[in-house]
């Protein structure tokens, strides 16, 4: 297939690299030349606007930060609507408000063009080994064509219409946010208590507090790595999402409104583009402890 792939960040450069590797034609777009560089000597196409990458293309997908950015990539000056072939199916896997996936989509079919929603899950780790988990809004039909792309990426559950991709997402992202809070609640708690952290990590591994982030985050965490991964402004970006959403549909989320507030409190100490992670620096500078230096077994 001929594929535009506009995005090529953290998540979006292993998946076109696995796109190619599964023998699609890809033809790429993103504002910083490094990695367009990189891919050409892949043998990729680099187009010099969205419009251009999409005229090239039978399918485009956008792996972009969010909201702001995927409109103005579509449907902005040069954009992806301005230079798709009428019937082109547009994949957006960036995560981003619903709401913004439903005017987006609106105006692609208006302009006989087809827009579905299909972010992911399973971080840059997943992306590499071709293992997302992908949530997936759109019509049978478009799911139907877009089925080969999703199979090189990993594995997906089709949620419902358009848009519901986005709100699995916007849940999903509660959940590992909330996640990150208690864990750097719990590991500040019991440090500072006396245990040795790498000691608290075996034990809530193995019982009911075992999660995802437990599992993959908190080695990071002992390791003193906050590397992204996945940015703590790309997490608060998710958490305030969802409390909009929480707000137009009158759905109280007080656990997610702090956990928000941690977010925020990270992003003040210049944490941002820091894994999410790092959280757990504000309650360490709360605290006055570091749990990483807690650790008295060998490393
Ligand atoms: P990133 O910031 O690493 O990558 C975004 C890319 O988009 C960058 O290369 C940037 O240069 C490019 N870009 C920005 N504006 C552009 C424009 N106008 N035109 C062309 N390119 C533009 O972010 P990421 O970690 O790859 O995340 C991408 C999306 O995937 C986000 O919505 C994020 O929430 C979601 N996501 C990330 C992870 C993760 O672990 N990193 C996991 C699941 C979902």
């Amino acid at each position: 297939m001929k594929i535009g792939f506009i995005g090529l960040g953290n998540m979006g450069k292993p998946m076109a690299k696995n796109l190619i590797k599964a023998e699609h034609e890809l033809t790429v777009f993103d504002v910083v030349p490094e990695v367009l560089a990189e891919f050409k000597k892949l043998g990729a196409v680099v187009g010099n606007s969205p419009a251009d990458t999409a005229s090239r293309s039978d399918l485009v997908i956008t792996m972009l930060p969010n909201s702001p950015h995927v409109e103005e990539v579509l449907s902005g000056a040069k954009g992806v609507f301005e230079g798709a072939r009428k019937g082109t199916l547009i994949i957006d896997m960036s995560s981003i408000s619903p709401l913004v996936t439903k005017k987006m989509s609106q105006m692609a079919v208006e302009k006989g063009l087809r827009l579905i929603d299909a972010p992911v899950t399973g971080g840059v780790a997943g992306a590499e080994k071709g293992q997302l988990g992908i949530m997936v809004g759109a019509s049978p039909k478009d799911l139907e064509a877009a089925k080969p792309i999703f199979e090189a990426l990993g594995r997906f559950v089709h949620v419902g219409d358009v848009g519901t991709g986005q709100t699995a997402k916007m849940c999903n992202q509660v959940v590992v946010g909330l996640s990150l809070c208690a864990i750097a609640e719990a590991f500040t708690l019991g440090v500072k208590a006396g245990i040795d952290p790498t000691v608290l990590h075996q034990v809530l591994s193995s019982g009911s507090a075992r999660s995802w982030a437990m599992e993959v985050r908190v080695p990071q965490v002992l390791a003193g790595n906050f590397e992204p991964g996945f940015m703590v402004n790309l997490q608060h970006k998710d958490i305030c999402i969802a409390l909009d959403s929480g707000k137009g549909l009158n759905v109280p989320l007080p656990f997610t409104a702090l956990a928000q507030q941690a977010f925020e409190a990270a992003r003040a100490m210049g944490l941002g583009t820091k894994d999410h992670s790092s959280v757990i620096q504000v309650y360490e500078r709360i605290t006055g402890i570091k749990v990483s230096e807690a650790t008295k077994s060998e490393k």
